[in-house]
């Protein structure tokens, strides 16, 4: 989410005259894209405006901009503790980011956090230049595949998350702009699309985003962008297993395009844990749909999030996560410890679990799954696979396989980024595959 709201950021303020570049000393803006979703995240943001104090007292022209979700969340004690910052701007404001640079330069206000346009999401389609003019420029590859917004926020309130109060409530984009913006993207030479939102399983239910059908869901949305002629594959993230419906599963089974890879954040393996993280779901009906998503489609690859150590995790609690780690055997997993999240309900819970002992349960989590997904790699080897190739070199190859795997082959090949490749898997390692050219 936070990668797309940057393109949206650059997007904007290219038509004020701005050019991304990654070189903080010559930079005439600095954009801080902040997540709040991990308490270490927040603390780096503090640290770098920090570091940004001194660049700006010697270049006191450069501006400096924190958004996203810390910027919403904290709002104007942020430049309570770091006056030098620029603009504040939230979640639901990037699309304005040029406009209000202006204002704040001029002393209007520095912080731009409000909530009331939520329920407006701009049709926003992408400016992207064309394959041909933009391959010629090293210094801004052409992205191949790219990620369209189709909501915003989320109403479901899990105890430990602060995106319902960071990104707001819950709105949908209209479909038709949906499937306009991956149109021109494909036209322009995108090859994968990921759908993005913070539960796309409950696309289109607080609001209309199709005149003629009130019945169209996020699968009637898949199945359209799928259609879109040349468009390669298509990926969505992320789904909220209290809402995923037997329908978007069978997306799976026949639909060509739609990559078989699911990722499905359980969060844990104890039905005490989920209650008290407010998920609305039981260890056993998640297990019937993964299940079921194998049934659909085999091969399948299943990846997860994990949260050890949620206030009142007991060891029974936690070997239940481990239970489901060994029947459900995920391709990989995001594994981290609790941490309180300012305004959750679970940072006012009582019963905190011991910082060590939280990590040793992500230590054994984290090594078993290890194993997992090594195991699970090696299933890849001897099998002929289709890359989308990302890298090029003289000696190598890097690419991506519709199971979002990476895979080196370590040859010459006569191809550029954006063709497809078909591989035959040779060795797998812990995070990435080895191949040679079929
Ligand atoms: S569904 Fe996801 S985004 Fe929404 S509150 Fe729960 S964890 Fe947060």
């Amino acid at each position: 989410m936070n990668i797309r709201d940057s393109e949206i950021m650059a997007q904007s303020l290219s038509r004020y005259g701005y050019v991304e570049g990654m070189d903080l000393q010559d930079a005439d803006l600095v954009i801080l894209n902040t997540c709040s979703i991990r308490a270490k995240a927040e603390q780096k943001v503090m640290s770098l405006l920090g570091y940004l104090r001194k660049t700006k007292e010697k270049r006191p022209d450069m501006k400096i901009c924190v958004a996203g979700c810390v910027a919403q969340q904290e709002g104007k004690t942020i430049i309570d503790r770091m006056p030098h910052v620029d603009l504040i701007i939230g979640t639901q404001n990037i699309y304005k980011i040029g406009e209000y640079l202006l204002d704040a330069e001029h002393g209007g206000n520095r912080v731009k956090t409000n909530m009331e346009d939520q329920y407006k999401i701009p049709a926003f389609l992408p400016d992207v230049p064309s394959e041909g003019a933009d391959a010629a420029d090293d210094n801004a590859p052409f992205q191949f595949s790219r990620f369209v917004t189709i909501m915003q926020g989320c109403n479901n309130y899990c105890t430990y998350c602060v995106v319902p109060y960071t990104r707001g409530r819950e709105v949908s984009r209209r479909a038709q702009d949906i499937v306009d913006e991956v149109a021109l993207l494909v036209r322009s030479g995108v090859k994968e699309i990921t759908l993005l939102g913070q539960n796309v399983n409950s696309y289109a239910r607080t609001n209309e985003v199709h005149c003629e059908n009130s019945n169209y869901n996020f699968s009637s949305l898949l199945r359209e962008v799928s259609a879109v002629k040349g468009l390669k594959r298509l990926r969505f993230t992320t789904s909220n297993p209290k809402d995923l419906t037997d329908e978007l599963m069978s997306c799976f089974k026949d639909v060509d395009n739609l990559c078989p890879q699911f990722h499905l954040p359980v969060q844990s393996g104890s039905d005490a844990v989920l209650k008290a993280m407010n998920r609305k779901y039981s260890v056993e009906q998640y297990l019937g749909q993964v299940e079921k998503l194998r049934e659909y489609c085999p091969s399948i690859s299943i990846s997860t999030d994990i949260i050890v150590g949620f206030p009142g995790e007991t060891d029974e609690d936690f070997e239940g996560t481990m239970e489901l780690l060994e029947k459900v055997q995920y391709h990989g997993s995001f594994s981290f410890k609790y941490s309180d999240r300012p305004g959750t309900r679970s940072s006012e819970f009582e019963n905190k679990v011991d910082e060590e002992v939280k990590s040793k349960r992500l230590a054994r989590f984290q090594a078993r799954q290890d194993e997992i997904g090594l195991e699970r790699n090696k299933e890849f080897i001897g099998q002929e696979k289709e890359i989308l190739v990302e890298t090029v070199s003289e000696t190598s190859v890097k690419g991506r396989t519709n199971t979002n795997h990476i895979v080196h082959v370590n040859e010459p090949v006569d191809t550029k980024p954006g063709e497809l490749l078909r591989v035959k898997i040779n060795f797998a390692g812990q995070h990435s595959l080895k191949g040679e050219l079929v």
